[in-house]
């Protein structure tokens, strides 16, 4: 069979940190065959960190800032695993990663429900209606109640619920999870009580078999329960999945390998392949004939001997060949791709061919920027990669005064890489940064000085807040001519209002009708 996109299955997995995600993905690679030995994401993750000194952070918080990409493949289908940050400081990288993927898998601690972080990242994936399974995870210790776990999901994040499996009790009680669709029963056995495929397939819930299996008192509860359940939530209906209005939800446990090969047929089965992308001056499907594609994502100095950079670029239509030339539209010159990398779990391979829903690494010096459309030249352009106001501005000190040519280097490329966001005010040479999570901060001085050798430090802001501004020229320069010690200009030259609040903004607003104040740009 000649591989093509309607083959290719692009998501990420959102959820809060500690409730699996890591332990989630190994388990998924290890299923999917492009990993032998479950640790190996981790230890991997390990060596390449240890090679890159700004991310000396991560190692001594034990988070990952930055994302990457897994590919595995199972029966035909091509799964690539778009990884997002999970720390409470994320950045603008997680949402924009979360423009890349065609759906979600939102993982849920049993013993914890919905947490602040599955919340924010949920919210993103709904701004853009990405259809999520849920994956109520760590069901083999002692949890909530699976009823609980299913109507604050509902009641949460305002979603439909509908259950494909149910856990024969949790914990201690612990017996098993019935898949309500195939109607089989996954049980743990050994010391590990972990799933070893022990699979008993039954003809439903009234099978007498189930009573070879279960204790008395698991099979009475997973009676009573699952009839609850099965009258009580609406059926799975592909339709609503596919819109982002309701979640099929699965039990298990990552650690023991409960639901795990449920989970990626479920994403076989049911999860969109790539799906039409917001483009102006039309929205672009998978079947359109040229090659085009996003970056959301531009990785500097992943190897600080070499100052390379690596853009990720989403494909969204076309066939990608190897050597192709492609024309960016930030720049506007066509590059050839002759070394695209893809990403898979063991090693990085080089791409001779790639499919809509595929990520591809760009290797360049700095010509691709976040936001970049590639097309074979059409004038076509992709919307929705937002840039968000910051929620935290500091001014930028110098430690060293001859280093000014360096730090503007250093805040451009980082803004390049949508780490943080640069504005030089219109007036006095006090840069600002402007991140929305205090950890890109600690990013910030660390690579200053270990990829750019500025000794630099953050001082308060004069400013809190920032908005992008547009309207009328005549309506600009009046604006500017009153505020003029309050504008700046943001790395692309865009006007922006450096506010002491967000009840400044509004003040403002109010006396400039014919001006916008917007909290994100499009790029
Ligand atoms: P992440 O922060 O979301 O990536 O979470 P990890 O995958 O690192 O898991 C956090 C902790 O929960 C680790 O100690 C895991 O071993 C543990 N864990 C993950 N999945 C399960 C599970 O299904 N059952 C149990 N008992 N523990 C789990």
């Amino acid at each position: 069979m000649t591989p093509s996109y309607p083959d290719r299955r692009t998501f990420a997995i959102i959820s809060h940190p500690d409730a699996g995600k890591t332990t989630l993905t190994e388990k998924l690679l290890l299923f999917g065959g492009a990993i032998h030995l479950a640790g190996e994401v981790k230890a991997r993750g390990a060596n390449r960190r240890a090679r890159s000194d700004w991310m000396k952070i991560e190692q001594q918080r034990g988070i990952s800032v930055t994302s990457s990409v897994m590919t595995f493949e199972r029966e035909g289908i091509t799964f690539n695993l778009l990884d997002t940050p999970g720390h409470e400081d994320f950045s603008e990288d997680t949402y924009r990663t979360l423009t890349a993927v065609d759906s979600a898998v939102m993982v849920i601690d049993a013993a914890k429900g919905i947490e602040p972080q599955t919340r924010k990242l949920f919210e993103v994936c709904r701004l853009r209606s990405v259809p999520i399974i849920t994956f109520i995870n760590k069901v083999d210790r002692e949890g909530r109640d699976p009823f609980e776990l299913m109507d604050e999901v509902a009641d949460m994040l305002a979603l439909d619920v509908t259950p494909m499996s149910w856990p024969a009790g949790m914990g201690g009680q612990f017996e098993g999870v019935y898949d309500l669709k195939a109607h089989t029963l996954m049980q743990p056995t050994g010391d590990s009580r972990a799933f070893e495929g022990k699979v008993t397939q039954l003809s439903g819930l009234d099978d007498p078999k189930l009573a070879d299996v279960l204790s008395a008192d698991a099979l009475k509860r997973l009676h009573d329960e699952t009839e609850l359940a099965v009258g009580g939530y609406d059926a799975f209906d592909p339709v609503a999945y596919r819109n982002g209005d309701q979640t099929p939800v699965y039990f298990g446990s990552a650690l023991k390998e409960f639901g795990v090969g449920e989970l990626i047929d479920a994403l076989a089965k049911y999860a969109p392949p790539p799906r039409t992308q917001p483009a102006e001056p039309l929205p672009i499907g998978p079947e359109h004939e040229g090659v085009t594609g996003f970056i959301f994502k531009v990785q500097a100095n992943m190897d600080p001997n070499h100052r390379d950079r690596i853009a990720f670029m989403r494909l969204c239509s076309g066939r990608f060949k190897r050597g192709m030339k492609l024309t960016p539209s930030g720049s506007g010159k066509p590059i050839a791709v002759h070394s695209p990398i893809l990403f898979f779990a063991q090693n990085r391979e080089l791409a001779d061919e790639a499919f809509p829903g595929d990520i591809i690494g760009i290797p360049n010096h700095g010509t691709l920027r976040v936001g970049d459309t590639l097309t074979e030249g059409e004038a076509i352009r992709f919307t929705g990669l937002p840039n968000f106001a910051p929620e935290i501005l500091r001014r930028v000190a110098l430690i060293d005064f001859t280093k000014t040519k360096q730090l503007r280097k250093a805040l451009d490329d980082m803004a390049e890489e949508g780490v943080t966001q640069v504005f030089y005010p219109e007036i006095g040479s006090n840069w600002i940064i402007g991140v929305v999570g205090q950890l890109q901060l600690e990013v910030l001085l660390s690579r200053l000085d270990a990829e750019y050798k500025v000794a630099a430090k953050l001082e308060p802001s004069p400013w809190d807040t920032a908005r992008w501004i547009s309207g009328d020229e005549a309506a600009m320069k009046a604006f500017a001519a009153i505020n003029q010690s309050s504008l700046a200009k943001d790395r692309d030259g865009n006007l922006v209002y450096m506010a002491k609040s967000a009840w400044d903004v509004g003040y403002v607003q109010e006396r400039n009708p014919d001006i916008t104040f917007s909290a994100t740009r499009e790029r």
